[in-house]
């Protein structure tokens, strides 16, 4: 069976950036997702599309196809006062939108009352080498076709 539109893919990966490994699956623990749903980035999405079980594949993601490009826009000022206790330069932060989503952002440097603050993805801008291995392809259920994701076991409660 070949991925294409509507298939749970299983899959072992490893990310590297610039020659080193930033994400990878732990073994037994391959990735599982529903192709054709936007689940992954559309770079790697593409690449796997018509592959079959046992392809091994390198794929190299531009930024655009990936976490998108960097917008020097979303570098922000917050002050001091907006963060409890300590920040740490380089951790990851939560806040919360208008709208109750909420939004990661990265901690890039605290200078007095000042807090610069990233609102990029961490891997915006930059080119991912993945190294991939298909370990299973099936057909989506009903379920997972209407919920426009992969359910592996129990990994996931629905109300
Ligand atoms: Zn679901």
């Amino acid at each position: 069976m070949n991925i294409t539109q509507d298939k749970v893919v299983e899959l072992d990966y490893t990310l590297t950036v610039n020659g080193e490994v930033i994400d990878q699956s732990e073994p037994g623990e391959p990735l599982v997702y529903l192709q054709g749903h936007s689940n992954i980035i559309p770079g790697l999405e593409r690449a796997l599309e018509g592959k079959a079980v046992g392809d091994e594949l390198q794929v190299t993601v531009q930024p655009e196809d990936g976490y998108g490009e960097r917008d020097e826009e979303n570098v922000e000022e917050l002050s001091r006062e907006d963060f409890e206790d300590d920040i740490e330069v380089g951790a990851t932060y939560y806040a919360q939108a208008e709208d109750g989503s909420v939004i990661p952002f990265t901690v890039m440097d605290v200078s007095g009352d000042t807090v610069k603050v990233d609102f990029n993805p961490p891997l915006a801008g930059m080119v991912l080498n993945f190294d991939v291995k298909v370990l299973n392809v099936r057909d989506a259920t009903p379920e997972e076709l209407d919920h426009g994701h992969a359910h592996s076991d129990g990994d996931h409660d629905h109300e």
